[in-house]
Parts: C-alpha cells; sequence; structure tokens
C-alpha cells in the first residue's frame, strides 16, 4: 500500500470561553493542520498536528504546512510503513518532528483501515477500553481553581493539573494550599510551571508545600536549571517541554533528572516514536501522560489509541483540548471525556473519519 495523494488542510479551533492561559501564553484560538493521506488502493487516513500558538513549544502553524509542503511531494508514491515514512521524511527534512508526526498518524490511521485493526492493537494492543484523562486548568485565582478542582474531582477525573507561573509565585502557593484543602486525595496533583519558575520558585513552593503530594511539571526552562536544584527539591519533577526528541528523553532518564514525563505525541515525533518512548518508560517504570498541546478529534483519537497501551499503573493520564474545543469533525464518533475517561475508539483505525467539508478547500495538494 502506498501513498497516492497528501493534502494538507489548515482550520481554525477556536478556545471556548477562552482564552487559555499558561504561563507564557494567552491562546484564543488555534489553527490546526490536517494531513488526508490516499493510498494507492483508495483508502483514506488522517493526520493531525496543532501547536498551541507559537511560545508553548518550538513549533508553529505555518510552520507544520511549510514543513509538509516540503515533504510531501516526495512522500507520494512511499510506502504506508511508519518506520519507513520516518525515515523518509527524516531524509527530506532535519527536526520538524510535530510536522511529520501528521503523516506519521495518518498513516497508522490507513493501516488499521487496511487490516480492519485499531490503532491501539497496531501499538500493541489496549490495556483498557476507557482511558484516564486529567483535568488541566488555566493559570487562575486560588479560589477559582479550587472550585474548579472540586467540580472536576466530583466529574471522575482522577487527576488534575494546576497551572501556574508568570506571576508572583506567592498567588501559585496559595492556589496548590486551596486545591489541596478542595480535593486532597481525591485527585492526583500536577503543578505545571510550562517553563515559568526560577529555581528560586521552585525551592520557595517545595519548601512551602512540603506535606502536600503534587509532582511539579516543567517547572523551569531548561534541562540545566532542572539539574541544579532537583537534590533539593522534595516533589517529584517531569519533563514536558524540554523533551523534544528521544535523545533528550534517554539523557533524562538516563542522568536520573526527572521522575516522569507529560508527553506530546506531535512533539517527540508521531505514534511510532511515542511507542518508543514508552517503552523506554516501562524500563524504567517511569510515569507518563500520553497528550497533545492542542488539536481536535484526529489528534485526541491518536493519544488515547497510545494512552491505552500504556501499562496502566504508568499512565498520568491522556488529556484532550475537548473540553475547550465546540463541536468535532466526526459528528458521530468525536472523542469526548465522560466522568473523566475516554472510551477507546472502535476503529478500524483511529476509529474517528472527519466531516472534511468542515475543513474547506485544501492549503496544498500533493
Ligand atoms: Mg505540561
Amino acid at each position: 500500500m502506498k501513498i497516492k495523494e497528501l493534502h494538507i488542510y489548515q482550520h481554525d479551533l477556536p478556545v471556548e470561553n477562552g482564552p487559555y492561559t499558561m504561563a507564557n501564553a494567552e491562546v484564543w484560538s488555534l489553527k490546526t493542520t490536517l494531513v488526508k493521506m490516499v493510498a494507492d488502493n483508495g483508502l483514506v487516513g488522517w493526520g493531525e498536528t496543532c501547536p498551541v500558538g507559537p511560545t508553548y513549544a518550538e513549533s508553529h502553524a505555518l510552520g507544520a504546512l511549510a514543513a509538509l509542503s516540503e515533504m510531501a511531494p516526495k512522500l507520494v508514491g512511499t510506502e504506508i510503513n511508519p518506520l519507513a515514512l520516518r525515515r523518509a521524511m527524516d531524509g527530506l527534512l532535519n527536526g520538524h518532528r510535530y510536522a511529520k508526526a501528521a503523516i506519521d498518524i495518518a498513516a497508522y490511521d490507513l493501516m488499521g483501515k487496511a487490516t480492519g485493526l485499531r490503532v491501539a492493537d497496531l501499538l500493541g494492543g489496549a490495556m483498557t477500553e476507557n482511558v484516564p484523562s486529567y483535568y488541566a486548568s488555566g493559570v487562575g485565582t486560588p479560589d477559582d481553581i479550587a472550585r474548579l478542582a472540586g467540580e472536576k474531582s466530583a466529574e471522575g477525573y482522577p487527576r488534575m493539573q494546576i497551572k501556574v507561573g508568570g506571576r508572583p509565585v506567592e498567588i501559585d502557593i496559595e492556589v496548590i494550599h486551596k486545591v489541596w484543602e478542595t480535593v486532597g486525595l481525591k485527585m492526583r496533583l500536577a503543578v505545571d510551571g510550562n517553563r515559568g519558575w526560577t529555581t528560586r520558585d521552585v525551592l520557595r513552593v517545595s519548601r512551602e508545600c512540603a506535606e502536600i503530594p503534587f509532582i511539579m511539571e516543567q517547572p523551569c526552562n531548561t534541562i540545566e536549571e532542572i539539574g541544579a536544584i532537583r537534590a533539593q527539591v522534595g516533589h517529584a519533577i517531569y519533563l514536558d517541554e524540554n523533551t523534544v526528541d528521544l535523545n533528550t528523553v534517554l539523557r533524562a532518564v538516563g542522568d536520573g533528572i526527572c521522575d516522569g514525563f507529560g508527553m506530546k505525541v506531535t512533539r517527540i515525533g508521531g505514534l511510532h516514536a511515542m511507542a518508543t518512548f514508552r517503552d523506554i518508560c516501562e524500563a524504567r517504570s517511569m510515569p507518563h501522560t500520553c497528550d497533545d498541546s492542542w488539536g481536535g478529534d484526529i489528534i485526541a483519537a491518536a493519544c488515547t489509541h497510545i494512552g491505552a497501551t500504556v501499562q496502566p499503573r504508568l499512565l498520568e493520564g491522556v488529556w484532550l483540548a475537548q473540553p475547550y474545543i465546540k463541536g468535532h469533525y466526526d459528528p458521530v464518533n468525536g472523542i469526548k471525556i465522560k466522568d473523566g475517561h475516554i472510551a477507546l475508539p472502535k476503529g478500524p483505525g483511529l476509529g474517528v473519519v472527519p466531516d472534511e467539508t468542515q475543513f474547506g478547500a485544501s492549503a496544498a495538494s500533493f
């Protein structure tokens, strides 16, 4: 089965009740990039990549379109096999894993459709049909975030991620205390600085919240900053934004810089690389998430399929942008969070079929 056509679409995803706030960004609408891969047997697969604005990671929407347009003409005629495709893409363009991920996801969708298997089965097999999610708050006031935590706990979310940073650290400390007083052990807690804290802030937070069990996600901007204070911090530390590729993951695991990861399917290069990441983590008993920074039903399905294959004790959940997005690409089988969990799509492939009329004319076709 070979690639016959590639079509690239860009589509706006406005933030419901926006903006969504992080330490270094406030986003109102995200431009997502979709890939429609048509095989020589007529089957169709879909991929997607959606950076959450231009400052969250080293990726942006126009870059995705440019990178895909650079590679696509030479990918037509290539065998639809994620490993072969990854090597072909690396031979055409250095880096830009977030763009390559859209091709990788589309290839898995197509292989699933060709074989009748779900993507989770292609990735090794599902451990669960009901994948745990987690709720991520924006950066907010202590009262608002504590109230939200109470609501999400009641909804059935097993985990809550509190966004912090970009303001005096005293407020962040108050948020953590208020959330803990509200939900206690009913939810696992993560505190995500999105690179926004200084090492000074981290030391103070860990000291002033010493009795509260939470993990700190990507508190500082660089691995070096985190490494410098790691031994003085009483809380587990996860890396997110810094783990841009498998080499960095190996370094972080090998050097003991972190205790787990927030991982994004597109940042690491797609589902094939994500399965390798999953297995590295399992070899060292490192918990991690399987998410993406943003995106619609295609990304949501991809994250859910890989999340379903993770050893349950190591899965920190699959975060979806779905609660912040109006509507679905697939009006029937769109991916939804219910009671804090996501039903694994039935497949074949990703198990979602977008109504492509929503996307308008393609931005590029090959
Ligand atoms: Mg994060």
